[in-house]
């Protein structure tokens, strides 16, 4: 596509733009349109990775590769070595690459549109905060924050800067999870009348180096719940596009145990829908690998088991003609997550999984703590 005809492309997608905020109100329109236009003519928008741990190298990194809209420019990074072996080999040019206390001045570096904070919970919001600041539009891993006070001053950061905030979600751009919501949408398992979902893995913070903050309140904010329990909850609400009303929740941690002194293990919570959906979820630290989902309905029930893997998902359905699986194409979900943010930023649209999603997460995990403190139900 020429300059031209691309920037024909860009004010035809600015009209409809504004068409549709007249019709709906500003919210429709992500960032200002002069924003949008600084990226019009771009066909892949340049990439920061903030936080050069284990999702990001061996995972988000190497995606990029399946990206038709996102290109890894830029690293962020305590680790000088570390990051200067990274950048060598993804091709960076050393000049992209910061640290934590000069990380602010991504600013001066146009080639830089997005960045993607990969830190621990506790660091999401002030990474977040100040990559907005630098006029960079944000993607930040899940849970979005370990307050609802800091997510609600990411969202406002991001707003005042008129940047887009995003939260990864993957299982959201994942293809056997979007088949699955089409399905019940479409009504093919009836009326859903009850969801399960549990995630479990052994957390190791004394062989793996990635586990040992998960382990510690002030970085995680909480243990398996908002590590993995959130996969559970996530999906409990897109699957049935209906936000929970009240909770219940019990929490059990082994006393002798030295990896829960500051956060927990098991917990299982109940969620109940305006439409009288119920859901009971499990979430632990120390279960054998689980990433599963099941939903019943009144004509048929839908497994999704992994619901949350980074591949091999697998998906079952079951009626009264009997079992069936079907054959759906493992897709590269990282790669779509990416790529969603990026057109969304081009095209200047909301994404799919915004900041307000991560912040709606965040308050439902805090009532489950409540409710298993409180030991009642918690209306929320
Ligand atoms: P890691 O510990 O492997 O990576 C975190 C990185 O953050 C570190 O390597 C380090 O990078 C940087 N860092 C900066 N300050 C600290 C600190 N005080 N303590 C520890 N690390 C610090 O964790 P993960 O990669 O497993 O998780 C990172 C985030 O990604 C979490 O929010 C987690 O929930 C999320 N995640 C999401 C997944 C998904 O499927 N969506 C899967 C796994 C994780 P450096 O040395 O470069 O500074």
């Amino acid at each position: 596509m020429d300059v031209t005809e691309s920037r024909r492309q860009f004010l035809r997608q600015a009209s409809l733009g504004a068409a549709v905020a007249a019709l709906t109100g500003p919210a429709a329109l992500a960032q200002p349109l002069t924003a949008a236009m600084q990226h019009a003519n771009k066909k892949k928008l340049g990439w920061a990775i903030v936080g050069l741990g284990k999702f990001a190298t061996e995972q988000i990194m190497p995606n990029f590769n399946d990206c038709a809209h996102s290109q890894l420019v830029a690293l962020v990074s305590g680790s000088p070595d570390k990051a200067r072996k990274l950048a060598r080999e993804y091709g960076i040019d050393e000049k992209s690459v910061y640290d934590y206390q000069n990380f602010d001045s991504i600013r001066d570096n146009p080639a830089v549109d997005v960045v993607y904070i990969i830190l621990p919970n506790a660091l999401h919001a002030e990474y977040t905060i100040r990559a907005a600041q630098a006029g960079k539009h944000v993607l930040c891993e899940k849970p979005m924050a370990t307050s609802v006070e800091d997510c609600q001053k990411m969202i406002a950061a991001c707003n005042k800067a008129g940047k887009q905030l995003m939260i990864a979600y993957r299982a959201q751009y994942e293809p056997f999870n979007l088949n699955a919501i089409e399905r019940i949408r479409k009504g093919e398992l009836g009326k859903i009348q009850f969801i399960t979902a549990d995630h479990g893995r052994p957390v190791k913070p004394t062989e793996d180096q990635a586990d040992t903050w998960r382990v510690q309140k002030k970085l995680a904010g909480g243990g398996s719940l908002m590590d993995i329990g959130i996969y559970s909850l996530n999906a409990c609400r897109y699957l049935t596009g209906e936000e929970p009303e009240e909770i219940t929740a019990q929490i059990y941690s082994d006393p002798k145990d030295p990896r829960f002194k500051e956060v927990e293990d098991n917990v299982a919570f109940t969620l109940r829908f305006p439409s009288g959906i119920l859901a009971a979820c499990t979430s632990s630290y120390s279960y054998q690998g689980v990433k599963r989902g099941r939903v019943f309905g009144d004509k048929g029930w839908l497994d999704l088991d992994p619901l949350s893997d980074y591949d091999k998902h697998t998906m079952k359905i079951g009626t009264e003609q009997g079992e069936q699986e079907p054959k759906l194409k493992e897709g590269n979900q990282f790669a779509a997550e990416m790529d969603h943010l990026s057109q969304c930023i081009m095209q200047n649209k909301a994404p799919r999984t915004p900041g307000e999603e991560g912040l709606r997460d965040v308050r439902y995990m805090l009532a489950i703590y409540e409710a298993a403190r409180k030991g009642k139900a918690v209306k929320v």
